[in-house]
């Protein structure tokens, strides 16, 4: 199993400095990528917004984007996956530990590797149940860095509850789930957070959001509340790999009939045909 270090394909070992500012601090930015059939998904999606939040955290990404994405198909063939994720972050180096960004001369530091993973149909199918959780994020949660320690923490208390997420709420508002986007159907409208700086904008959600536009499905791109979600017709989730996943309960309160709804499966039906469409050859 083979990794990338900065620029080359090298055999999977640990090669962490103790002073790199991403095991330090959180000091850097990431991309999980999905890969079907041999192919990543949306690439060239993942490594925009790579750029993006490379720009807003005033990390000068050590290689083009293009000639990434070279490599990481590169690694993708040399490990032989067909399905599965491709893990990949920079961090802004190996330093004195300071808190203040280190001197120019100090390089980032990028690694990416591959994990072989089975797509998870049955719960796209068949759906799954969340917790809530307050949103305890700092305020630019639209750069995706490191730092994803009150992610964690409300993952863990949906574990502890057999669920699949924690949808996140500031107050009322309810935000974006601790590792997806957060849809509700009321209606026969779609409702999702703006793209602000209050969470992630996800690929899959602007996946999902041109889906809709095709189909002819209104969405609105809206804050809702607590009680909406609760009160909504249809709950889903998106996320790479996870890609669209029914929400039939949330903290024990049933939505809507309790059962995938015909929107969310509409949306699966159609995510699917996509992807193989993008990725069988
Ligand atoms: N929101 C958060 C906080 C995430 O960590 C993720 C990524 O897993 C998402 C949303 C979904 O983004 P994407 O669809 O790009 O995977």
């Amino acid at each position: 199993n083979k990794m990338l270090y900065n620029d080359q394909i090298v055999e999977r070992e640990n090669l962490i400095n103790i002073e790199d500012r991403g095991y330090q601090f959180g000091d850097g930015i990431y991309e999980v990528i999905g890969v079907y059939d041999g192919k990543p998904l949306m690439l060239d999606e993942h490594l925009v917004r790579l750029e993006r939040s490379a720009r807003e955290v005033q990390l000068n990404l050590p290689s083009p984007a293009n000639e990434l994405k070279t490599k990481l198909e590169e690694l993708v063939a040399e490990n032989g996956l067909n399905e599965g994720i491709i893990y990949m972050q920079i961090s802004r180096g190996a330093a004195p530990r300071w808190h203040e960004y280190p001197a120019k001369d100090v390089l980032p530091v990028t690694i990416a590797y591959t994990r072989a993973e089975e797509r998870e149909t049955a719960v796209e199918d068949e759906g799954a149940t969340a917790v809530l959780a307050e949103d305890i994020r700092w305020l630019r949660c639209d750069i995706k860095t490191l730092n994803l320690l009150p992610n964690v923490m409300a993952k863990q208390k949906a574990v502890e509850n057999n669920a699949i997420e924690a949808i996140l709420h500031r107050g009322e508002t309810v935000t974006e789930a601790s590792a997806s986007n957060v849809f509700i159907v009321k209606d026969g409208e779609l409702y999702t957070h703006p793209a602000d700086n209050f969470i992630l904008n996800g690929i899959t959600r602007r996946k999902v959001l041109q889906l809709c536009d095709s189909l002819n499905l209104k969405v609105n791109e809206e804050t809702y509340t607590v009680d909406d979600l609760l009160k909504a017709d249809e709950v889903f989730i998106t996320a790479t790999k996870l890609d669209i996943v029914p929400i039939l309960e949330v903290d024990g309160k049933k939505i809507g009939t309790g059962k995938p709804g015909p929107v969310v499966k509409q949306l699966i039906r159609e995510f699917r045909a996509l992807y193989m469409d993008e990725t069988v050859k």
